[in-house]
């Protein structure tokens, strides 16, 4: 098989409601570039990758002489050709190779009639489970519906993603709302569902100091771990001499170098492995055997996905013998998806591995165009500014936070 083309196609899918984190905002739907590579044989392998935009179809598209002629099947050869470690000092495309291994994976499993979980060690599981991975969202700028501020919006909004979904576990996404605020919601959130886990992750917004107050203050609740309290792994190491849970990361240990440096001197318990980040779902699958060695825990992070990349989670965290807690996902967010059948749907918290070949996701060609177009018309979005506070900037320790009593709504487009 030989790689004889290369596409790139940047869509924006809307969200129920524009989400908010530490650096600002999902500003109502998230921006995606989808990849398609085609073979000699005439299949077309599918690939995903994050923000961007019209800059990510154009590298890509600057990678496509590199790629033709290249065999899908020699992944650790276009390792080197696309992000060789000296020569990403340069160029930094850990995230296209991810997309592109996707996309010959998929291609891999097309050509040899296999789903790709059975490519990569065989499947352990046939559903992976997931947790609810709540936001506080800005109301829908055209109607007014969806905000998750108060505590009974955020509790409404669990109790409906319990029921439509079936968690039993759940997520709170922080760092927006001053430190005691979310304290007090996300006690709230674990009182609601006492049989349920929780876990907390304000994205590294909070001073060392501050993660240890708010670490030992949730002690006795059902944790599954506190994630990212502060950004730095010296402070997380801080921060876990003095609290009692495990912590997570999905910021400070994101490549093999960082996971070595974990192991002596251990600043987190839990690695989120996130298949773009990690530059694949295959890298994901050696630093789980590096986290099984040395007794680490592990989970599937989630960094914002489609149908496509939900794939990749799913083979991935089908595969994983350590794999003891739910995977992350912002996906039951959207409103639509890109693939055929279109949103996957929850059952008991869980998503079915897909069956099919390959990654076992077909494209959409109409939804494609449709949200290519509605790309077209609306473009990007500063993922790290938040639109209801136009003069505030992302500070690490942050100590400007969102006022909760603070109820507009920001005009967005
Ligand atoms: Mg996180």
């Amino acid at each position: 098989m030989k790689i004889t083309d290369l596409r790139a196609t940047t869509v924006t899918v809307p969200l129920e409601a524009p989400l908010r984190h530490a650096n600002g905002c999902h500003w109502g739907r998230f921006v995606r570039t989808i990849v398609e590579i085609e073979t000699d044989n005439g299949l077309v392998g599918l690939g995903e990758m994050g923000g961007g935009g019209e800059s990510a179809e154009a590298a890509f598209r600057g990678l496509r002489e590199t790629l033709l002629g290249h065999d899908p099947a020699r992944l650790e050869r276009l390792r080197f050709l696309i992000a060789n470690p000296t020569g990403s000092l340069y160029n930094n495309r850990t995230q296209m190779l991810a997309a592109i291994e996707f996309a010959c994976l998929d291609l891999l499993g097309q050509h040899w009639q296999t789903p790709v979980s059975e490519i990569l060690g065989g499947r352990l599981r046939e559903e992976v489970p997931f947790a609810s991975y709540l936001f506080f969202r800005y109301p829908h700028a055209k109607h007014g519906r969806g905000e998750v501020r108060t505590r009974e919006q955020l509790l409404d909004c669990a109790r409906e993603l319990k029921r439509r979904c079936g968690f039993h576990s759940h997520k709170l996404k922080g760092g927006v709302f001053p430190p005691d605020y979310e304290l007090e919601l996300f006690r709230a959130l674990a009182a609601e569902f006492p049989e349920d886990r929780v876990r907390f992750d304000p994205n590294g917004a909070w001073s060392t100091e501050e993660a240890i107050r708010f670490g030992q203050a949730i002690e006795g609740l059902n944790n599954d771990y506190l994630e990212d309290p502060v950004f730095g792994l010296h402070g997380m190491r801080r921060v876990r001499e003095k609290v009692k849970m495990p912590l997570a990361t999905n910021t400070v240990v994101v490549n093999f170098e960082q996971l070595a440096a974990n192991v002596p001197h251990t600043a987190v318990d839990v690695i989120l492995l996130d298949t773009t980040f990690w530059g694949g779902i295959r890298p994901c699958i050696k630093a789980a055997g590096v986290c099984e060695t040395f007794q680490l825990g592990i989970a599937v992070h989630s960094s914002g996905e489609l149908g496509i990349q939900l794939a990749t989670m799913l083979h991935l965290g089908a595969v994983l013998p350590n794999l003891s807690f739910a995977a992350d996902a912002h996906y039951h967010h959207l409103t639509d998806d890109i693939i055929e059948g279109g949103l996957m749907r929850y059952r008991d918290g869980k998503l079915a591995v897909p069956q099919g070949p390959g990654l076992g996701v077909k494209l959409n060609r109409k939804k494609l165009k449709q949200y290519a177009d509605l790309y077209q018309q609306l473009g990007n979005y500063p993922y790290d500014r938040d639109p209801g506070r136009p003069d505030w900037i992302a500070m690490t320790p942050n100590q400007d936070w969102a006022d909760p009593k603070d109820d507009r709504i920001p005009a967005i487009k």
